[in-house]
């Protein structure tokens, strides 16, 4: 998505640890004309798919799900990461090593909120290596629920986490999709 990538090069700063900040538009000052163009184009590329429900993770991909559902015209769960985990048999749960802190966190879903008939979106504003899909999708398969896709923000593909998750076949769309980047700059796929 052009109007994304031009974005990312406008205003988005590479740190060290392949890590790309992007907090001046995605995740905490947040671009919310941005955030509907990237919330059309998911419904453009799921507008067949009978999407029941958006999955998504605290906290950063709160924002464009919350926008992108207006489109599909669903409700937005959010999976709730704690450190404290009550197994009450009321919650699904899974646990994601975050990219960002290096922590194992356990992530939790309440039971009421996804359902065998679901047909779910999850979103998320970034795709590394991983781990936080394999939770999200974890925890949709746990309730029974099918992953009729997966839609990202910013993928940076050299990080190999969009191609597993492919390559266990989900489809995985991602908006604006990084081949590599360092503190000279960033190439687009
Ligand atoms: P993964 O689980 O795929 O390794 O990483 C995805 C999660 O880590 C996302 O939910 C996102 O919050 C965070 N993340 C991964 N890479 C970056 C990055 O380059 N910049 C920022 N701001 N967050 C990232």
């Amino acid at each position: 998505m052009k109007l994304l990538e031009e974005r990312i090069v406008k205003d988005g700063v590479v740190k060290d640890g392949n890590v790309l900040k992007v907090d001046s538009f995605l995740n905490h000052q947040m671009d919310i004309e941005l955030f509907n163009e990237m919330g059309k184009e998911w419904k453009r590329l799921y507008a067949e798919d009978k999407i029941t429900k958006i999955l998504t993770i605290e906290a950063s991909g709160i924002g464009m799900a919350v926008i992108a559902a207006q489109y599909f015209d669903v409700p937005v769960v959010f999976a709730k990461k704690t450190q404290t985990l009550n197994l009450d048999g009321e919650l699904y749960s899974t646990k994601v090593e975050s990219f960002t802190h290096g922590r194992v966190y356990d992530v939790v879903v309440s039971k009421k909120f996804i359902h065998k008939e679901d047909n779910v979106l999850i979103i998320d504003d970034f795709l590394a290596n991983g781990n936080a899909l394999i939770g999200l999708i974890d925890i949709v398969e746990q309730a029974g629920a099918k992953v009729a896709g997966i839609g990202i923000g910013i993928e940076k593909k050299y990080q190999g986490g969009g191609d597993m998750i492919r390559n266990k076949g989900y489809r995985v769309e991602s908006l604006a999709m990084i081949e590599k980047m360092g503190h000279d700059g960033i190439v687009f796929c």
